[in-house]
């Protein structure tokens, strides 16, 4: 069914209040092809929008063109090697469900990613990551529909183009692409990667002696609703900038002017935790009608209530220039803003 001029609060975890010309759901490839066909002939200003759970998008003003909601489920054992399961997830099924699926039949790869809101269908378009794992890890390839060619198209490891919080999907490919499913790779024999941050903590505070997938989930899940404004609780879209990666010669400078700055050292450079930049600029906490920064979670922007998405956006863009300022660093949005 289509609806027009339909408002898409319910639909997004900012909880923005403002509408999309035309928004309709599919549950088959079909029905998106016919759906992008009707499209065609009832075109708007603006391009379709594949949305799934809305988790890290920002509306600014209405969305002048159609929404088409992500809604194909199903998840499926494609075959099996001595090592892995190949595991096939429908894009509109929710990550976690996925993850704890995994979990019920013991395939491990997916345990340190627990707890991640939004469909499995966008897992692969940041590349989401979180406690020193990312889905590339688990990840064999995906089937996506191109919007315009009218075809399926099979993507591998290798032309997903994964990064930090990137992939083709957000550079050369963006908006181009449904990716309708994904198919992971899933370890029989866990390697665990219990080291970053809190997880050995809170395992030993659970009283686990034996490690498991399970054990690791939960530790997870643990950590993470005790330290993440609840999007049902406060309207937010989770980390709302990606943490700045500088080279050693920008580090060595930085350091000069800011001794005790935080930062992490991996293949890709010199990671410096945004949240902590912002809370030197004193934006943690800050609130300016309902747009605010959390008081505990510098990196999360949160809606109180009846924030406009513009609000949210203004906000993000002063943070943006006084970190500039100060640090000359320049943070990036991880949000997707339309
Ligand atoms: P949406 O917000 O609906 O869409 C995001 C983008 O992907 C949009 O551009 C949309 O058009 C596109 N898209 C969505 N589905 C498809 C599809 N099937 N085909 C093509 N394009 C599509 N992210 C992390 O990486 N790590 C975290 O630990 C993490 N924690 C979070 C915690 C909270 C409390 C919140 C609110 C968010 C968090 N996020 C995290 C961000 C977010 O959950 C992820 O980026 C997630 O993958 C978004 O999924 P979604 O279905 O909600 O995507
Ligand atoms: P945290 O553990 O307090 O760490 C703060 C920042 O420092 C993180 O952004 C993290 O970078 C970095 N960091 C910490 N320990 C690290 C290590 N051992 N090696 C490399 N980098 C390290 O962060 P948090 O806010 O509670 O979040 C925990 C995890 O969940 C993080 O991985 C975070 O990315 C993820 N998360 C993501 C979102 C999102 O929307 N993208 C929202 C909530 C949580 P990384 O972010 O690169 O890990």
């Amino acid at each position: 069914m289509i609806h027009y001029n339909h408002q898409l609060r319910p639909y997004n975890t900012f909880h923005i209040s403002t509408t999309a010309a035309a928004f309709a759901t599919f549950d088959s490839v079909d029905q998106l092809q016919e759906l992008m066909l009707y499209q065609k002939q009832h075109p708007f200003e603006e391009n379709p929008l594949v949305l799934g759970g809305g988790s890290n998008m920002l509306f600014t003003k209405p969305y002048n063109g159609w929404i088409l909601k992500n809604e194909l489920k199903g998840i499926s054992v494609l075959g099996e090697t001595d090592e892995f399961v190949f595991v096939e997830c429908g894009g509109g099924e929710l990550w976690h469900d996925f993850v704890l699926h995994s979990i019920a039949n013991n395939w491990a790869g997916a345990e340190n990613l627990s707890l991640i809101p939004g469909c499995a269908g966008a897992s692969p378009i940041q590349n989401i990551g979180a406690y020193g794992a990312e889905i590339k890890d688990v990840f064999h390839e995906l089937q996506a529909f191109h919007l315009y060619d009218n075809t399926a198209v099979k993507f591998s490891l290798e032309e997903c183009k994964f990064g930090y919080r990137e992939s083709v999907f957000k550079t050369k490919f963006k908006s181009q692409f449904a990716i309708t499913s994904v198919t992971f790779r899933m370890r029989k024999q866990p390697v665990f990667n219990t080291k970053y941050g809190a997880i050995e903590q809170q395992l030993e505070k659970m009283g686990v002696t034996q490690l498991s997938i399970k054990a690791v989930s939960d530790a997870i899940i643990s950590i993470r609703s005790s330290k993440l404004p609840d999007p049902q609780q406060v309207g937010n879209a989770g980390s709302f900038f990606k943490n700045p990666v500088v080279n050693n010669s920008q580090f060595e400078a930085l350091k000069l002017n800011h001794p005790g700055m935080p930062h992490f050292t991996d293949h890709a450079g010199i990671k410096i935790p945004a949240a902590w930049l912002i809370e030197q600029c004193g934006w943690k906490g800050y609130r300016k009608g309902d747009a605010g920064v959390h008081p505990h979670q510098p990196l999360v922007l949160v809606n109180y209530g009846n924030a406009s998405g513009a609000e949210i956006y203004d906000l993000s863009e002063a943070i943006v220039q006084d970190v500039q300022s100060r640090f000359g660093i320049t943070l990036h949005r991880e949000v997707n803003i339309y």
